[in-house]
């Protein structure tokens, strides 16, 4: 650190976007940045911030990664987009070829590619609705799944994401997901209850599609007891309905697999992907079964930008890096440290409700160690002493009382370290 956090740079920026930028786009921590890579991020003054956020779960193979870098490079230079629908170009084959290879399922696949997490949600609900000919949509307490109308309607948190943007879209219901530390049931048991209001609220057969993110991201990284999801896609499997498995936040090696479901064990028939993709350039994909990606119309999918050249580039870049098969076991390494770093806080602050997560997908919930209940007042006050201390902390969680780590895969133990020193000095600061 050079200056203070924000520095006297950052503080006219701030000053500018004010004046410049809509009011309802936040900012989590008002830093500008000017420079990142290898899991630290520089800002306009000269301070150097570690990075524990990945920009949300995106530069999981690093900031301006070289291999990215090199394929946007030389993407760039060749041309910039034609509109796949107008005139293919190979890359885009190449990306869906990759997708199809890598995505849980040895069935036949086929892939179609967008420009967001939550472009992608909703073509995965078009095409369940068009191969289903049905079009209820089950989605779950806690999960996040974009904020364009469709999607904004499959969220659970209202504030910030729904408040008075209403009406939202049709036929969503949702149902209780399995949440270890609040609802005391078990994988199975979680399973059965959220079936039992399938059959009785809504009738199997009129679901077209189940979604449901492997660990909640947004919602605070729940992760589901054993048995859960397994339950849930037999249940799909002997009711016709599409399983849909939000990958957005925990694709490409976040959670020490290259796909979260592949550590339940289960077979999607759909899998929506975006975020670790494509290095930090924007592009989305749904991945799945041939006939239900095949049912739809020539024509009935696309955008303008869907599956851009230099985004296509990148995720060649990224993919390449991915398939490489060294950032599994480096999320695997990033689960030990935190592990190991966060039980003596556990042990010392009772607040500290559960330390949960897998591979570099860390989370913290914190509660009032009386009653149990939320803490999101200790949690943003932590997060703002880590911000002053130069590390790049977010929070999540319907109740706004998690802690989430997504650092990129590449950050090393030193600097992770580094990061988990001053979340220490940050309980000390505010519990001590
Ligand atoms: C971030 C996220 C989305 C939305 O992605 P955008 O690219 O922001 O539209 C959807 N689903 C999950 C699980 C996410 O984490």
């Amino acid at each position: 650190m050079v200056t203070n956090i924000p520095g006297p740079k950052s503080i006219e920026l701030l000053a500018r976007k004010t004046a410049a930028v809509s009011a309802g786009i936040g900012a989590a921590l008002p830093i500008f940045v000017v420079a990142g890579g290898g899991g630290v991020l520089v800002d306009a003054d000269g301070n150097s911030l570690i990075d524990l956020g990945s920009g949300i779960a995106v530069t999981n193979v690093g900031n301006a990664a070289p291999t990215v870098v090199a394929k946007v490079r030389e993407q760039v230079g060749a041309f910039t987009h034609t509109c796949f629908m107008v005139t293919p170009y190979e890359l885009y084959v190449d990306v869906c070829e990759r997708l199809n290879a890598l995505t849980p399922g040895d069935f036949e696949k086929r892939t179609a590619l967008f420009n967001s997490g939550a472009e992608a949600v909703e073509n995965a609900v078009k095409i369940a609705r068009h191969a289903t000919r049905r079009t209820a949509v089950v989605a779950f307490e806690h999960a996040y799944h974009g904020r364009t109308n469709l999607t904004m309607a499959m969220t659970s948190k209202n504030m910030p994401y729904k408040d008075g943007f209403g009406p939202f879209a049709p036929e969503i219901y949702r149902v209780a997901p399995s949440y270890p530390l609040r609802d005391g049931r078990d994988g199975p048991e979680a399973a059965a209850h959220a079936i039992r209001r399938i059959d009785r609220e809504i009738g199997p057969d009129n679901v077209a599609a189940l979604i449901i993110e492997p660990i909640a991201g947004e919602g605070g990284f729940i992760v589901p007891a054993p048995g859960f999801l397994a339950a849930l896609s037999q249940f799909c499997t002997d009711n016709g309905i599409v399983f849909i498995a939000d990958e957005v936040q925990t694709g490409f090696c976040r959670t020490g697999a290259t796909f979260a479901c592949e550590q339940e064990g289960i077979v999607p028939d759909l899998v929506t992907m975006a975020k670790g993709m494509a290095g930090g350039l924007p592009l989305a994909a749904v991945t799945g079964r041939a006939e239900m990606m095949d049912s739809v119309h020539p024509g009935g999918l696309g955008g303008t930008y869907g599956g851009n050249p230099v985004a296509c580039a990148a995720a060649i870049g990224a993919l390449t890096e991915l398939a490489a098969g060294h950032l599994n076991g480096r999320a695997r390494e990033i689960e030990a440290i935190f592990f190991d770093r966060l039980a003596p806080l556990a042990d010392k602050y009772p607040q500290i409700g559960e330390i949960r997560g897998r591979g570099a997908m860390i989370a913290i919930e914190l509660v009032d160690p009386a009653t149990g209940h939320p803490d999101p007042e200790l949690t943003a006050n932590l997060a703002k002493y880590a911000h002053s201390q130069a590390v790049v902390m977010l929070t999540a969680g319907t109740y706004g009382n998690v802690i989430r780590f997504l650092p990129p895969l590449v950050i090393s133990d030193e600097l992770l370290n580094e990061g988990l020193d001053v979340l220490s000095d940050a309980f000390a600061e505010c519990l001590d």
